[in-house]
């Protein structure tokens, strides 16, 4: 099928992206990998007037860590998550969710700016950034502005970033010593979009209690969601079985699921409680040193 026509642009800076998108005002579209775009304008499902393609901005992708952060330029591969050595080390929940994103055409091409933009509570990366309590640097006509994870999933399809505006960088806050982080997810064939998901980063304490806990899931609500209650009842806690059986069920309490093409809502729900379960577990080894 072949998208209705646009008018295409590719600016060489941000500022010059940002004055395109105030230019066309709300008529204009971000092209990152277009790997979710273009197959909504292929489906009529997004029909922009103009596209403005952020491919040829140099300086916007890389992985680095710098004044207390891991930042992650827009238009980073997701494929580059997958080889680098920092992630894998440091950050494996974004290994993790790399490695279960699509396949390699995909990931070849697909960027973390556009997975975190998009919107689509299917997408793999918003649930890690909800649980790493990642923010969303924004480009706009005033200027830079930061949005936390936890505020910037607004509906399905529907982000904190305005039409005039471009996500330029995710900033997540610098691993930790005794951080573990994992993410899961299941889908119904090999390189799908998940029927559930759950993401898990942690730290404990020298006793081996835990200082901090975010659990995010995906494909089980509207948006990418936060499980804040379940993450905050571990808290403290020594973790034992009892207490991670607990924060589980809370976190499958937290679900939303509607049932579609992906699966009923009640067997989402129910692989959402799994999945805390199983990529707690494996966050925990992974603090402790193991995993
Ligand atoms: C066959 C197939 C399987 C897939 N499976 C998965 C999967 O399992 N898991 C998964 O997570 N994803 C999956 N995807 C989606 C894929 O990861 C996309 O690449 C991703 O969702 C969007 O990234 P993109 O760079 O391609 O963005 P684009 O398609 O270019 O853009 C997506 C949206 O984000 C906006 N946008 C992009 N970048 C920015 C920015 N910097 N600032 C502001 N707005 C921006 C665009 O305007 C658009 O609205 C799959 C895609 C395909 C085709």
């Amino acid at each position: 099928m072949i998208p209705p026509q646009f008018e295409y642009y590719a600016p060489h800076s941000v500022d010059e992206a940002v004055a395109l998108l105030q230019r066309f005002d709300g008529e204009a579209k971000v092209l990152a990998g277009g790997h979710s775009l273009i197959p909504l304008m292929k489906l009529r499902l997004a029909e922009p007037h103009v596209l403005v393609d952020i491919n040829r901005i140099p300086g916007l992708s890389y992985i680095r860590e710098e004044a207390g952060h891991l930042k992650i330029g827009a238009t980073t591969r997701t494929n580059d998550l997958l080889e680098s050595d920092l992630l894998r080390r440091s950050y494996p929940i974004l290994t993790d969710a790399a490695h279960e994103i699509a396949d390699p055409l995909v990931r070849n091409l697909g960027t973390v700016g556009g997975n975190v933009c998009h919107g689509d509570p299917g997408n793999d990366l918003p649930a890690c950034m909800l649980a790493l309590d990642a923010a969303m640097v924004l480009a706009g006509p005033q200027g830079a502005r930061t949005v936390p994870a936890s505020s910037f999933y607004k509906d399905t399809f529907v982000t904190a970033v305005e039409p005039t505006e471009i996500l330029v960088e995710v900033q997540i806050p610098k691993a930790r010593a005794r951080q573990g982080s994992a993410y899961h997810k299941i889908e119904k064939r090999a390189g799908d979009f998940a029927m559930a998901g759950a993401a898990v980063s942690l730290v404990l304490d020298s006793a081996g209690r835990v200082e901090s806990a975010g659990i995010g899931l995906t494909g089980v609500g509207p948006t990418a969601i936060l499980a804040l209650r379940a993450g905050n009842s571990l808290v403290g806690q020594l973790p034992d079985e009892s207490h991670l059986a607990h924060a589980s069920q809370l976190a499958q309490e937290a679900t939303q699921p509607a049932s579609d093409l992906r699966g009923p809502m009640e067997y989402k729900r129910a692989m959402a409680g799994v999945l805390a379960r199983r990529v707690l577990d494996q966050a925990l080894a992974r603090a402790r040193g193991g995993g």
